[in-house]
């Protein structure tokens, strides 16, 4: 069975999540520093001949670093008003970053109904086809202006998985601020050890903790054990590792990091 770097080096198409808490700092604001050295990497594993596909979160992280208020408001219109002023810098900011490397972005936004229609199914995937045989970095969110709570994918942890399935990538990796999945919260518990790798999710899930989660992201561990249900189903293993390490892909690959991988069935 190979190892997580060994999986990264083998792996050709490879869908990238980048959750809000890798996005951000201690106080919420958005990290450029962590940004930069993560796009560093994708354009080093591009350089390998490797397709990226990035599905990132972050957009009301920095709506409220855009425009400074409505941070404490709970009304789902200014939440969604805060997505949509945050998406331009979001993607400002990739554009920036990948622009240094001559790389475009393209912005796809999405929702559950394009993935339930076969019909968007399709173009969705011509369009990510046609992107990334030209070259051009997709970085995809859910269309949360538009969202309602029982239309939403929810999380981007699905949202990934769901993108790793249509494009039928070799990886997806979803970039948190763990190492990958402990036997309970690492965060509340000091002794919490961590699952290097899964064969066997419906055994993990009774193993372990999965309660209690952060205060940006919406999806906690539960979702990523759910988005590495979906896309093992299909042969596509998951890596779930530490986005605010720096150079974290490239140690997963040297082997002097650590990270969960959910091997594929
Ligand atoms: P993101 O915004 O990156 O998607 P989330 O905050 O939604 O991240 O989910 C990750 C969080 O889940 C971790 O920071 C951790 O506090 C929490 N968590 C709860 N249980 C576990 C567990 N068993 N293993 C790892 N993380 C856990």
């Amino acid at each position: 069975m190979s190892t997580a770097g060994e999986v990264i080096n083998e792996s050709r198409k490879v869908v990238v999540k980048i959750g809000s808490q890798t996005l951000s700092d201690e106080h919420g604001a958005v990290n450029k520093a962590a940004m930069h050295n993560i796009v560093e990497q994708l354009h080093d594993l591009r350089k390998q001949g490797k397709q990226i596909i990035i599905v990132s979160s972050g957009a009301g992280i920095c709506g409220v670093g855009a425009i400074n208020k409505w941070h404490r408001k709970e009304d789902i219109n200014y939440k969604q008003a805060l997505c949509a002023i945050g998406q331009v810098e979001l993607m400002m900011a990739y554009k920036e970053l990948f622009g240094e490397y001559g790389i475009h972005v393209g912005q796809m936004l999405l929702s559950r109904e394009d993935f339930g229609d076969h019909m968007r199914n399709l173009h969705i995937r011509n369009t990510l086809f046609t992107l990334v045989d030209e070259g051009v970095v997709p970085v995809i969110n859910e269309n949360d202006s538009v969202s309602v709570e029982e239309i939403k994918i929810g999380d981007n942890d699905t949202l990934s998985a769901l993108t790793a399935n249509l494009w039928g990538a070799d990886l997806l990796i979803i970039l948190s601020d763990i190492d990958g999945i402990y036997d309970k919260n690492p965060k509340e518990y000091r002794d919490a050890e961590l699952i290097e790798e899964v064969h066997d999710i419906d055994g993990l899930m009774l193993e372990i903790d999965s309660s209690g989660k952060s205060r940006f992201g919406t999806g906690g561990v539960v979702t990523k054990i759910s988005a590495a249900e979906r896309v093992t189903k299909y042969g596509i293993p998951l890596i779930l590792a530490n986005g605010t390490k720096p150079d974290i892909l490239r140690k997963i690959v040297d082997g002097s990091e650590k990270a969960t991988i959910f091997y594929g069935k």
